[in-house]
């Protein structure tokens, strides 16, 4: 069985949006597609969010392990958010269980989406190559609660149905959105998606959220499904997040853009968070 911890932690093994990108000028903050892994005080259990390519580092290090259990909640099945998902080598060791989690797609629940996406035709593994014992789960958003933390969800403004998950773990509130368009017009139009999201973010102790443009790249994207990140910082002000981390790099941002951009944030709005940046792979978090 794993080790057992004392402390929430969060650790993010892939923050890249779209697609990863091997490149020497994006090591520093990741080539990684979306993973981000929390662990759970006393508990033993992985609780994984998506499975995009940097799920095969998590994977790697349960190597010492013979019993690995956990869930894995899928935001949405975007490539970007399931392609790491073969690659996750405990789902190849026979006494381990996994319960896979998503919300119902236009095509189905989530054991068709997967089956879908593995097929011979696009990867040599099928879901019934897999040794683990899988449980596949299409989430509803209504709160369920788990061993030590629950999970509720809320749509994301998307192009297809994804979910904002917000886990609870013993009163402190982490939500995930790594894919989110907030529209500018819309909000300031007070559009009643707007006041949901917000109550849905109010007082938040983290929140990463999608962050890919700049106002100015995220002209002439509009209805791509991804926020600029003024539009994201402004939002989380207003409902006080309290610490805000901002996600899913645009595959074409390079280390130096980024880390201007995370030198910028801190600048200009350190005042109205604990913590304000940007995600980086590898980081550890400690709550
Ligand atoms: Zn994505
Ligand atoms: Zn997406």
């Amino acid at each position: 069985m794993g080790k057992k911890n004392n402390q929430i932690s969060i650790i993010f093994w892939g923050v890249r949006g779209s697609t990863p990108c091997a490149n020497k000028e994006n090591m520093v903050y990741g080539g990684n597609t979306t993973c981000v892994q929390v662990t759970i005080p006393q508990s033993d259990e992985l609780l994984i969010l998506d499975s995009g390519t940097g799920i095969r580092n998590l994977g790697n290090r349960q190597n010492g392990n013979t019993k690995v259990r956990g869930r894995i909640f899928i935001t949405h099945p975007h490539w970007d958010h399931i392609q790491g998902f073969p690659f996750f080598k405990p789902i190849y060791g026979s006494k381990n269980q996994f319960e896979i989690h998503m919300p119902e797609q236009e095509d189905g629940g989530c054991k068709e989406i997967l089956s879908g996406h593995l097929t011979k035709t696009f990867f040599p593994v099928t879901l019934e190559m897999i040794d683990a014992n899988l449980k596949y789960v299409t989430q509803s958003p209504e709160k369920v609660e788990y061993d030590g933390y629950s999970v509720e969800y809320m749509l994301a403004n998307h192009t297809t149905n994804t979910a904002i998950y917000k886990i609870e773990i013993d009163g402190t509130t982490i939500i995930f959105c790594p894919d989110n368009e907030l529209e500018p017009e819309a909000i300031k139009a007070g559009r009643d998606y707007y006041a949901k999201l917000e109550s849905f973010f109010e007082g938040a102790d983290i929140l990463i959220h999608d962050g890919q443009y700049s106002l100015e790249s995220y002209e002439g994207k509009h209805g791509w499904g991804h926020s600029a990140w003024e539009i994201v910082v402004d939002f989380a002000r207003q409902a006080k997040v309290k610490n805000l981390f901002i996600t899913h790099h645009d595959p074409d941002s390079t280390d130096q853009d980024l880390a201007e951009l995370d030198q910028k944030l801190q600048r200009k709005y350190a005042p109205f968070f604990n913590t304000i940046e940007l995600a980086k792979e590898g980081t550890q978090l400690l709550i």
